[in-house]
């Protein structure tokens, strides 16, 4: 799984005005869970089930 911090950096994951994930493609904001096979938290996009995970 990439981070989100590469998903911003290849434009898959946006910000919108709050600063607030979105994914690119679907303009949905991304969601969270947690996994407990990751470090951290696992951000999703409702709307095509890309994740990306984050880090602290
Ligand atoms: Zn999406």
């Amino acid at each position: 799984m990439e981070s989100v911090r590469k998903g911003l950096r290849s434009k898959a994951i946006t910000k919108d005005t709050y600063e607030r994930l979105e994914c690119a493609e679907c303009k949905e904001r991304l969601k969270t869970r947690n996994d407990p096979d990751e470090v951290g938290s696992v951000r999703f996009c409702p709307e095509c089930g890309r994740e990306w995970k984050q880090v602290g």
